[in-house]
């Protein structure tokens, strides 16, 4: 080697040294600069609407009436023996404001504000519940409809989802009449009764009746997300989660209906094959990730909350994103995140085992992420799949699109960031993306500002409880949340 060659060499070293310094000040300095979304809210009395054990025990109770969602009149009396049931516990609400009934089974309650003119606050929640799958009955440590309390929980179908929304707005309203506190704007209290199979003769009315009486709707607030352990993505406080946003929802129905055949002389390929090559298609070719402006959001709040390492990655997202998108996408929970999932739920091929189908079909459940419509993503599918003799139709039955974002730079969020900050002080703040659907879609029209968060504090173990068994919420958490609502109504 020449002098020459050691000088360009040792050139391109100092170069590639000077880059990665220039590279480590810019990221240091960007994480440093950015700061903190958290309001510093200063410590303010909340006041816990009840004692905790008759909350607990007034929930406990509303448990034990099987409101499973569909028709039917056997359905509907267990219905109207809950009703009956609130009327009692909640006595003033009842006398007071006479809740309406919307579609014999949904309930509607008005609370008039001293300043009707501004614009009211929307409290959703549903009072129907999933079935227990038959065969998990004995999963079960209590009875799924005992409503049993034991071990500091109140135990059974609903008990998260969504009878302890109910019964804690329905808590802090009975407070409220009980202190003669008056809120500023006008609240309603919509609880609709088959949020479960999609809010068609519940949620739908009630926000047609609301519509009707042209509400004037400042935010709304339901179920979707909570407060789940920092630990969950290395970090140590708590995270309060309020959905912005949430997925759309379509099914597609896959069909091939080639000649059928003789199962003695099959084809060289038959409906089901050419039906299968399509389904693999889709799974080695799924949507691509991406981050959704309700993803982007929640980023960047939390990035400032995180330590290390971590805090360094999400703050640089101009550089990272590729890397976090990789990461994500390798557990099925934050996957859903970042893309349109494509999940194939039903198959159907033929009725006899020595009979070629004469139709194959295949039905894929898919969740849209905001910024995907049901029309793009069926085209998306037809070009994926690319072969004519597969036949793509929506399914029949509900779809809907994804929610558009709501603020969060304005006052709406910023009551429910601040009440949060007030009630839970430990928990951060994050804006998300709910994966679910929520009743709050057939509002979408009434409400600019529809939010998703059940403030009640639950665990990785707690959230699989959810339509699946030994579904429970601690006491404590129960009243908290009971304790929020009271405070964001005051707040309000
Ligand atoms: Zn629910």
């Amino acid at each position: 080697m020449d002098l020459k060659d050691q000088m360009n060499k040792r050139a391109l070293f100092l170069s590639i040294g000077a880059a990665f310094m220039l590279l480590t000040a810019v990221l240091t300095f960007h994480t440093l600069q950015t700061p903190s979304h958290q309001l510093v809210s200063p410590p303010s009395f909340t006041q816990d609407p009840a004692p905790s054990a008759q909350m607990a025990e007034r929930l406990s109770h509303a448990i034990q009436f099987a409101t499973v969602s569909g028709e039917g009149s056997q359905k509907q009396v267990e219905f109207t023996k809950l009703h009956a049931f609130l009327a009692q516990a909640f006595p003033l609400t009842f006398q007071i404001l006479k809740p309406e009934r919307v579609n014999q089974s949904s309930l509607l309650i008005h609370v008039p504000g001293l300043a009707p003119e501004q614009p009211a606050a929307l409290f959703l929640a549903h009072l129907d519940v999933v079935p227990v799958e038959k065969g998990t009955e004995n999963l079960w440590q209590a009875p799924p409809f005992s409503g049993r309390i034991q071990a500091g929980h109140i135990w059974g179908r609903g008990a998260i989802d969504d009878k302890q929304s109910a019964l804690a707005l329905l808590e802090a309203i009975e407070a409220m009449l009980k202190a003669g506190i008056k809120p500023k704007r006008s609240i309603y209290l919509a609880f609709g009764h088959d949020e479960e199979i999609g809010g068609q003769q519940g949620a739908a009315a009630i926000a047609k009746t609301l519509q009707k009486r042209k509400l004037n709707c400042g935010f709304s607030l339901d179920e979707g997300l909570v407060i789940v352990p920092g630990n969950m993505i290395g970090m140590k406080p708590p995270i309060a989660l309020i959905g912005i946003s949430e997925k759309g929802y379509l099914s597609v129905d896959l069909s091939v209906a080639q000649a059928g055949g003789h199962a003695s002389m099959p084809p060289a390929e038959s409906n089901i094959q050419i039906l299968a090559q399509a389904l693999v298609r889709l799974q080695k070719n799924p949507f691509p990730a991406r981050l959704s402006a309700a993803a982007q959001a929640m980023f960047a709040w939390l990035a400032p909350e995180m330590p290390g390492l971590s805090k360094v990655v999400l703050t640089n997202l101009w550089l990272f994103q590729p890397l976090l998108l990789k990461q994500l996408s390798a557990k099925p929970s934050t996957s859903a995140l970042i893309h349109t999932t494509v999940a194939p739920t039903m198959l159907v091929g033929s009725p006899k085992e020595n009979i070629l189908p004469a139709q194959a079909k295949a039905t894929l459940n898919l969740r849209l992420l905001p910024g995907d419509t049901q029309a793009q993503v069926l085209a998306k599918l037809r070009q994926k799949i690319a072969d004519p003799r597969v036949k793509i139709d929506p399914h029949p039955g509900f779809s809907s699109e994804a929610a558009p974002e709501s603020e969060i730079e304005g006052n709406e969020f910023q009551l429910l960031h601040q009440t949060i900050r007030e009630v839970f002080p430990e928990a951060r703040v994050a804006p998300s993306l709910v994966l679910a659907g929520t009743d709050s879609r057939h509002y979408q029209k009434l409400c600019k500002n529809q939010y998703r968060f059940q403030p009640v504090y639950l665990n990785t173990e707690d959230l699989n409880r959810i339509h699946g068994s030994n579904e429970r919420i601690a006491i404590t958490a129960h009243a908290q949340a009971s304790r929020f609502y009271f405070k964001l109504m005051q707040n309000l």
